[in-house]
């Protein structure tokens, strides 16, 4: 097939949202392919990442990457194929990672939120979306540089079985601490206690929370990692051992509220337990990326980590598939499979 017979299927940004986020947000769009100039290449998207941040992305507010705009092709970060290239980094055949969105095809001079790279030959062509991408990271800085477990630490992490909690608890069991997870549903408490290697879990879904961390956690939480803030978050507050360190990650509970939620009232035991509670953006630890992938990528060749991947099918299922984020769908990273490599 030539190129000039190629065409293009993609979403873009249609309508920014309000309240729940929705297929009517997006525009599905067949175009033509222009050609590639001096410093770029030609990509076909093989996976798509999806990430509870796309939700913000959409929205016209000031936030630590710009909004996606009006009939833009929806952003995402995903991993393809170079088809052709002008790019002095790139050659075609090349097995690449970026920023390269809702889209069967990408034009790209390699920058984005996340610069283009090529995936070693060695690595899984799905893991630089997940334990050794955003993800993965995510969770070693997060954990490790905000929340500075120790040996013996009890850990709290929301959002357990999603991508990045449940590999927080692997990396603080690696620490030699005690890790508790709360995440949605019985299969999903199953597979934290059965699968990861979490000491206990809690359905927040139907348990009583407040009693459950009594009785799990007499001594209180040394280090909280919230996923999901809102009643978590509050609730976690109540439970905290002196000098605790709370994690906030994302509080994507309220990511679909239309209006923000009221704060956290329990807050005042971060007063009388000297606890502190942080957050982060992970884009703000590039540099030291490479040393944690090394670091990720031995735990998982020496089974201390597991990384599980939920893996949608078909570009027209985007939207669908980054609804799952928000119903709490997904077991670990939810990705989006467009195409196999050649
Ligand atoms: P994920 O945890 O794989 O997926 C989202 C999960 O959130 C769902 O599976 C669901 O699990 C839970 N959830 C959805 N709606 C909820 C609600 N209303 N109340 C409670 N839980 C709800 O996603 P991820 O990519 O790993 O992201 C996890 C968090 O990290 C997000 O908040 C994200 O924004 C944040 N994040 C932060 C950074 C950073 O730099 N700070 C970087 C990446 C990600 P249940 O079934 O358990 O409800």
């Amino acid at each position: 097939m030539t190129l000039s017979n190629l065409k293009n299927r993609q979403w873009l940004l249609k309508k920014r949202p309000v309240g729940m986020v929705s297929r009517e947000n997006f525009e599905w769009v067949e175009t033509e392919i222009e050609s590639i100039v001096d410093g770029e290449f030609l990509i076909k998207n093989l996976y798509l990442s999806f990430d509870p941040a796309q939700r913000g992305w959409m929205e016209d507010k000031k936030s630590y990457v710009p909004p996606v705009k009006l009939g833009e092709v929806m952003r995402a970060g995903s991993v393809g194929q170079i088809i052709e290239s002008k790019h002095p980094d790139f050659q075609a055949g090349d097995i690449v990672q970026g920023t390269f969105g809702w889209q069967e095809y990408a034009i790209s001079n390699g920058k984005g939120i996340m610069n283009a790279s090529l995936i070693p030959e060695n690595m899984p062509i799905t893991s630089p979306l997940s334990i050794f991408g955003i993800t993965g990271l995510t969770a070693y800085f997060g954990l490790l540089d905000i929340g500075k477990p120790q040996k013996d630490d009890t850990v709290l992490i929301s959002g357990a079985a999603g991508a990045t909690g449940s590999i927080v608890g692997q990396i603080a069991k690696i620490k030699g601490c005690r890790v508790i997870g709360s995440s949605g549903g019985p299969e999903k408490c199953k597979w934290l206690t059965e699968k990861a290697g979490f000491d206990a879990a809690i359905d927040y879904k139907s348990a009583e929370m407040d009693s459950v961390l009594k009785e799990l956690c007499p001594e209180g939480v040394n280090v909280v990692f919230d996923n999901v803030g809102g009643e978590f978050l509050n609730t976690s507050l109540q439970h905290l051992a002196q000098n605790a360190r709370i994690v906030v990650c994302g509080a994507i509970s309220g990511y679909n509220n239309e209006n923000p939620e009221p704060g956290p009232s329990n807050y005042r035991s971060l007063i009388t337990l000297r606890a502190r509670m942080e957050g982060f953006i992970v884009l703000d630890y590039a540099k030291e990326f490479p040393k944690a992938i090394k670091q990720l990528s031995e735990w998982v060749s020496e089974g201390k980590i597991i990384y599980q991947e939920d893996i949608a099918e078909g570009l027209e299922n985007a939207p669908d598939a980054l609804l799952r984020l928000y119903s709490g769908k997904n077991i670990g990273k939810q990705l989006l499979k467009i195409a196999d490599k050649e």
